[in-house]
């Protein structure tokens, strides 16, 4: 084991490399937990939660927590949310299309995607499809993916697009973007045969899937002293790791508060789903808990009224070559440490009071940290933060570590903040 503080970096890499969709997110954590001696529950079963460990799985999205001997049920909770899924290229209902003799498969882009980081990379498939199974409703989900280099989007040539170098790269994500796997020269499959192949499942039973293209580059530390992660994913791949290695880490066993993590899908469309920020999973699991432990709901508003959320997504890092679009007091350094965001009209969830809770976690774990507004004349992005407080009331502050590159299919961060949030966030359960 090396002890240049980049350790967690690598386990980093491990756990983005082995999560191409957010349904693999959750069988990585999973797999982690189920290691740590956790016990995987099901929503549609009573729970009669003794002190142990415990998490549930809803789609792409997953809790975990862990309750103490000494825990009360009206106690409160120690929170850490972060988002499972990331911006990509989802693959349409009807996906197989031919372009000028090329074979190809029609996309949605999903998010805010930075369009052109998705041009030129060898790219893989991944996701989720559910297959028929015994009687008229009856389905099984399949989880599938395809590391081997099998589809593409190639970029228009310069020379038949000399506008490029005076109006920039303009992209439509209907015409521009549907990647490409064959010719059909002696290869006519489609998209349920290839995938079908892949699971060993024929293709008309497949009936429906999750399913979306990732980059097939590994994760990797980049530069002369090796400070920086390039990975894709980070955003939001990286709170979720850090999250689960606070959750698990060795002195669980001192803790008084039954502590929580909450990892959410589709926090890139906006987290309104089932298993969204905005939806009722979090707080389900919390008032479950407290049931559990023998309270009922007015216990549930004072267990709230108790309790903290961490809120982590990333954040954005001065840009050397962009300076001037970062507000100017408020620079943020990769390898500074983790960032605590604040925005007046709450597009984060930060209160000063949460604000003092955090800053003083760091300080106890003996870790920097940063503070971040945006500029006042740009708008300002969001995270699962304010979705969180505003649909429980549970006191909120966003965090996140500093990157650069948000949304590329292929992201920048310091290979020393993995660790530096890790042990701010443990210190935060402690
Ligand atoms: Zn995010």
């Amino acid at each position: 084991m090396t002890t240049d503080g980049k350790d967690e970096a690598r386990a980093l890499a491990a756990f983005i490399d082995a999560s191409p969709s957010p349904f693999h997110a959750c069988a990585t954590a999973a797999a982690k937990l189920d290691g740590a001696g956790y016990g995987r529950l099901r929503e549609n079963e009573r729970w009669a939660l003794t002190p142990g460990s415990y998490y549930v799985v809803r789609g792409g999205s997953l809790v975990a927590w862990t309750i103490p001997s000494a825990a009360q049920a009206a106690g409160g909770f120690r929170i850490l949310g972060a988002h499972t899924d990331s911006p990509n290229l989802r693959i349409k209902p009807r996906p197989d299309v031919k372009s000028a003799g090329i074979r190809q498969l029609g996309v949605e882009i999903y998010g805010g995607v930075l369009l052109n980081s998705w041009l030129n990379r060898d790219l893989g498939l991944s996701g989720r499809v559910w297959v028929r199974d015994d009687g008229p409703t009856e389905r099984r989900e399949h989880l599938f993916r395809i590391d081997r280099p099998l589809l593409c989007v190639p970029q228009l040539a310069i020379h038949l697009n000399r506008e490029i170098k005076t109006d920039g790269l303009r992209l439509d994500a209907q015409q521009h973007m549907a990647p490409m796997w064959g010719t059909g020269r002696g290869d006519e499959r489609g998209f349920l045969d290839v995938v079908g192949a892949e699971i060993d499942v024929a293709p008309d039973e497949i009936i429906s899937w999750d399913a979306m293209c990732h980059d097939l580059a590994p994760s990797s530390l980049l530069g002369t002293g090796e400070e920086f992660l390039a990975a894709p994913r980070l955003d939001n791949l990286c709170s979720c790791h850090c999250s689960l290695e606070a959750l698990t880490a060795d002195d669980a066993a001192s803790r008084t508060h039954v502590s929580v993590v909450s990892l959410f899908d589709h926090e890139e469309v906006g987290s309104g789903s089932a298993s969204g920020a905005r939806g009722p999973l979090l707080g389900d699991v919390i008032e479950r808990i407290v049931l559990s432990l023998g309270g009922d709901r007015e216990d549930y508003h004072c267990a709230i009224a108790e309790s903290i959320c961490v809120s982590a997504d990333m954040a954005h890092a001065t840009h050397p070559n962009y300076v001037e679009v970062h507000e100017p007091n408020h620079h943020l350094a990769i390898n500074g440490g983790p960032v605590i965001k604040l925005n007046a009209n709450q597009s984060y969830a930060t209160e000063s009071e949460t604000e003092a809770v955090f800053q003083r976690a760091c300080e106890a774990a003996d870790v920097p940290y940063q503070k971040w507004v945006n500029r006042t004349d740009l708008a300002c992005g969001s995270t699962i933060g304010p979705a969180t407080a505003a649909r429980l009331g549970v006191r909120t502050v966003d965090v996140g570590n500093p990157q650069l590159s948000m949304h590329s299919a292929r992201e920048i961060c310091g290979s020393h903040d993995p660790g530096f949030l890790v042990r701010a966030m443990t210190r935060f359960l402690d």
